[in-house]
């Protein structure tokens, strides 16, 4: 049977990810005719006021869910989440300055791969465990100028408290940010490309502590956070697009409840997932409890050679993007904040359909 021309029915894709239906709505509305002129937005000027009003609504919503002291600003910057495994380094640090990397995975080997390149170094701890997080001493950040870590590792589905530093820390938070509350006070940065749980793919959103963003940084302006900020991201034209889709989802998140909310619709759809893994002898997932993603649910299935029925049959009942990153292989469901408890509830449905006939 062809699905051809079937819209998908959930999207479990790591990001890009699926975004709410009514989002998606009001995306499209503006492509078309965007009040007051109704021609589209993508014609919309940077420097009108109607972009304006977008962009102060989307910070404000943004404060009002971190709820964010006045000493943080917010920075709504185009290109991915990667470029900031050096941009951090260089915007916040000083080139004498020794800085602590937090190895628990994926992500955060590639911003140690970059920071190495910039600055003296310290990985911690000395032989990672790729199924736990690490338990760091608040000593193991002693000398240290900052400390950066990966609040979840998206390939694996690891997620990382924040550590225990007397130093501020900086943390890759692109695939959980606003899933739930957290305290910014320890932070110096933390930033998020918007693709998985805010957006679609072209922002990145930072928010720093404004003394920790160095001015003499030799940097061009575009690349510095300091001259971004003073400018209100607007040095060149920013991915007006993408920004408003952004600012439609900050919206939505306040709309349906906050973070506090997010992270209950997170902690019940993971459960499901994570509940059929457990009583099942065909699935299993590799990280231990504690350290077990919300957002990324990973796990394979006993005889690999199944794993292509998995997909394609997974596929026809409309649910799509369970592939596993290349690295890892096996499955893996991505639930960020546009997954609705349904979209895990037909996944288990699946999974056990698809357990019953192997
Ligand atoms: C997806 C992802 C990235 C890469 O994001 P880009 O916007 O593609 O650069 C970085 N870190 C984490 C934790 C991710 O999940």
């Amino acid at each position: 049977m062809s699905t051809e021309g079937t819209p998908a029915r959930y999207n479990y894709a790591p990001g890009p990810a699926q975004l709410p239906p009514e989002v998606v709505a009001k995306a499209a509305e503006a492509v078309r005719s965007f009040p007051p002129h109704g021609r589209s937005i993508l014609e919309l000027s940077h420097r009108s006021t109607d972009f304006g009003a977008i962009a102060e609504q989307a910070e404000a919503d943004l404060r009002a869910l971190l709820a964010l002291p006045d000493d943080y600003v917010v920075l709504f910057l185009n290109g991915g989440a990667r470029v900031h495994y050096t941009l951090w380094v260089q915007n916040l640090s000083t080139p004498g300055d020794r800085i602590g990397l937090v190895d628990s995975g994926f992500w955060s080997q590639q911003a140690i791969k970059e920071a190495r390149k910039l600055r003296e170094i310290r990985v911690l701890p000395d032989s990672p465990d790729p199924a736990d997080y690490p338990d760091l001493a608040p000593a193991d950040a002693d000398g240290l100028a900052f400390l950066h870590y990966v609040s979840n590792e998206t390939l694996t589905g690891l997620a990382m408290p924040a550590p225990q530093a007397a130093c501020p820390l900086v943390c890759d938070r692109t695939s959980d940010f606003l899933s739930r509350p957290f305290d910014i006070r320890p932070y110096a940065l933390c930033y998020a490309g918007s693709q998985k749980n805010f957006g679609t793919a072209g922002l990145t959103v930072l928010v720093a502590r404004r003394d920790c963003l160095r001015e003499e940084t030799g940097l061009a302006p575009g690349l510095s956070y300091a001259a971004q900020a003073r400018t209100g991201c607007l040095y060149h034209t920013p991915p007006i697009y993408a920004w408003h889709v952004s600012a439609l989802m900050l919206r939505w998140i306040r709309e349906q409840g906050g973070l506090e909310e997010m992270e209950r619709r997170a902690r019940t759809r993971a459960s499901l997932v994570y509940d059929c893994i457990d009583a099942s002898s065909l699935y299993a997932n590799a990280i231990v409890p504690r350290a077990r993603s919300r957002m990324n649910v990973c796990f394979t299935l006993a005889d690999s050679g199944l794993e292509a029925a998995f997909l394609q049959q997974a596929e026809t009942a409309g649910l799509i993007g369970l592939r596993g990153h290349k690295v890892t292989g096996g499955m893996r469901a991505s639930l960020y904040n546009a997954m609705p408890v349904t979209g895990a509830e037909a996944l288990v449905e699946f999974m056990r359909d698809f357990e019953r006939k192997a």
